[in-house]
């Protein structure tokens, strides 16, 4: 069985590669292998009824089958080099935007026409947040919304799927280097192809280490960032939200001079439990239906953590720590700020008589017994530097959800093409370490399938 490309991993750096290499129906053989399901049979089995929290599926439908780990996701793509990858200092700045305008073109054109674009440009609270020793980043928002972004998913997949060969529940589990091309093996088979993009996301992560390590690829540890999931009533923050809908705001804390910075906004949305090799954290997302929406809305805080000497493993530090925080609550910890700040743990009783209802069935407890000191301290800082520019925001009611945890791949070693050192093998989105996010990771893809079809011309 012989490709002239096969794609690992349909996210959507798989997806927008192959999109691009089967567009103008060159008569290219093209396979996706993925890990994870068809995306009609995706789904996740807590129901919060039955299935209260996570029972590490085989394959986890939240990280894996087709549309990768934004299958469910928000939808949220950000158009802007200041987050979400480095894409831009492989490819240029310039070059990166316009990849990003050309995924969210094929987005619309795919079912998202009508979704709202949200831009920082010309925004007054860019003074407000400066004023307050915050500092918002620039960025253009495309929101499509757990819904709408399901249904591009859908209408693309129904595109691709005569002109590229899908094969879903089939774990890549290793490449090798032939002549002429890669083979790359399966459970059950082995194929080859003369090039090869590997695009396995964070689920990926270890996987991909093995391949680097494998085929002797050079890495760099990445960075790891480690904090909490903040719910609130979604009126504390409408001013923002309603204009910017996503605020990236960083702040710059006083006792240690550390930055943590709000991620992930999501207004009327819901907190979500997430599972990354077996460890449960927090995340979050929203609908675009208003029927769906919530009176609350949550977003990340977060502290960036990167160890090089003479401990190297960041994601193994934010692994530990969220596996504490799995030990004390048997899955995500919740706990209010007024609980926080006073020194002690919440309980369901006080969760339950406070103004803002949770949307996740977490466990009340201490947070500071899961946080380092020096993050958590810098946390409570910047809710109150938030309560500056949106008062509330440090309610004693206002609701944390921990851990959350945002693993970062290793670096892999590519040239400006996001070729690896073997012509023809390229590694893109997440899993290369230089995207994360919708954005980026769909971007790396449109272009190395570009790369490739210039030189096969
Ligand atoms: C709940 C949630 C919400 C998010 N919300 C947003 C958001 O609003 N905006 C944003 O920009 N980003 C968001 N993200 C992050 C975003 O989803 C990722 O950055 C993006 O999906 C990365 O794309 P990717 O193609 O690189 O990897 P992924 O989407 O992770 O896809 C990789 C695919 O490869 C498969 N795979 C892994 N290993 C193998 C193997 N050995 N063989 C075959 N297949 C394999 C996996 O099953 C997976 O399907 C969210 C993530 C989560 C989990």
């Amino acid at each position: 069985m012989k490709y002239d490309i096969i794609i690992i991993g349909a996210g959507p750096g798989g997806i927008f590669s192959a999109y691009e290499l089967v567009k103008e129906n060159r008569g290219l053989k093209v396979a996706v292998f993925e890990t994870g399901h068809s995306l009609d049979k995706r789904h996740c089995p807590i129901d919060g009824d039955k299935i209260k929290s996570c029972i590490n599926c085989k394959s986890c439908s939240i990280m894996s089958g087709f549309g990768g780990a934004g299958a469910f996701s928000d939808g949220k793509y950000n158009i802007t080099n200041d987050f979400g990858g480095t894409l831009y200092e492989y490819i240029g700045k310039k070059e990166a935007i316009n990849l990003m305008k050309y995924v969210d073109d094929i987005n619309m054109a795919y079912g998202g026409e009508g979704t709202k674009l949200y831009s920082t440009a010309g925004t007054k609270f860019k003074k407000v947040c400066l004023q307050n020793k915050l500092n918002l980043l620039d960025a253009s928002v495309r929101h499509l919304g757990t819904d709408i972004n399901f249904i591009v998913l859908e209408n693309i997949y129904a595109e691709l799927k005569d002109k590229v060969e899908f094969h879903f529940d089939t774990p890549v589990r290793s490449i090798e280097v032939i002549d002429g091309g890669y083979k790359i093996i399966t459970d059950k088979d082995s194929y080859e192809c003369e090039k090869c993009i590997v695009s396995v996301g964070r689920s990926g992560s270890k996987w991909m280490e093995t391949v680097c390590n494998e085929l002797d690829i050079p890495t760099k540890s990445n960075r790891v960032d480690i904090g909490v999931r903040v719910e609130l009533p979604a009126v504390i923050f409408s001013h923002l939200t309603d204009e910017l809908y996503e605020s990236k705001i960083v702040y710059r804390t006083e006792q240690f001079e550390d930055k943590v910075r709000t991620f992930c906004m999501n207004p009327h949305g819901i907190v979500v439990n997430e599972n990354t090799n077996g460890i449960v954290t927090v995340n979050g997302h929203s609908y675009e239906g208003e029927d769906k929406q919530t009176e609350n809305t949550n977003f990340a805080l977060l502290v960036a953590k990167h160890f090089s000497e003479p401990f190297k493993d960041s994601n193994g530090y934010g692994e530990s720590i969220a596996r504490l925080s799995n030990m004390l609550g048997g899955g995500v910890i919740v706990q209010r700020f007024g609980d926080l700040v006073r020194g002690r743990r919440s309980n369901q009783k006080r969760i339950e008589e406070g103004l803002v209802t949770p949307t996740l069935n977490a466990t009340p407890g201490d947070l500071s017994l899961v946080l380092p000191k020096r993050i958590l301290d810098g946390i409570i800082e910047m809710i109150y530097a938030l309560d500056k520019i949106a008062p509330g925001t440090a309610n004693d009611d206002t609701l944390l959800y921990g851990v959350e945890v945002k693993f970062y791949n290793m670096e892999v070693e590519l040239d400006e093409h996001l070729e690896s050192r073997y012509k023809g093998l390229y590694i893109i989105g997440d899993g290369s370490g230089v995207t994360h996010s919708l954005s980026h990771a769909s971007a790396s893809g449109v272009y190395v399938a570009r790369n490739i079809l210039e030189s096969i011309n």
